[in-house]
């Protein structure tokens, strides 16, 4: 499914791309702002990463913060997470960097 969004093959309200990752808005956002970053090259959960995707892995948390900088979310705070199976609530298998912001966050998550 995010690699038919990456290919532009299904639309999304994509807020930043380079050669290696997306970011898009959810779908189904919640929180005022919720976008998803991507990287271009499937991979289906955290779990299959491996050494040599340190970089990518790295460069989605660099891109999400500084998105969240562009929105004017950085003084305030967000959150971001990565859901990693079923049992933490993966729905899509292609690893995907939430992030939301616009509103106050709890803790511990549901
Ligand atoms: P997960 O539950 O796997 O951590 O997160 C998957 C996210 O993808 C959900 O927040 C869901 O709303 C979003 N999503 C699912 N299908 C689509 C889609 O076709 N387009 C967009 N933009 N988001 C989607």
């Amino acid at each position: 499914l995010f690699c038919k969004i990456a290919n532009r093959e299904i639309p999304a309200t994509i807020v930043y791309e380079d050669d290696q990752l997306l970011a898009f808005e959810d779908v189904n956002p919640q929180a005022p702002f919720h976008a998803l970053i991507i990287p271009r090259r499937h991979i289906s959960t955290l779990n299959d990463i491996q050494e040599r995707d340190a970089a990518l892995v790295g460069g989605l948390i660099t891109r999400a913060a500084q998105i969240a900088k562009d929105q004017g979310h950085a003084q305030d705070g967000y959150r971001t997470v990565f859901n990693c199976n079923r049992g933490a609530g993966q729905t899509v298998f292609h690893i995907h960097l939430h992030l939301l912001a616009g509103r106050s966050m709890n803790w511990p998550p549901g």
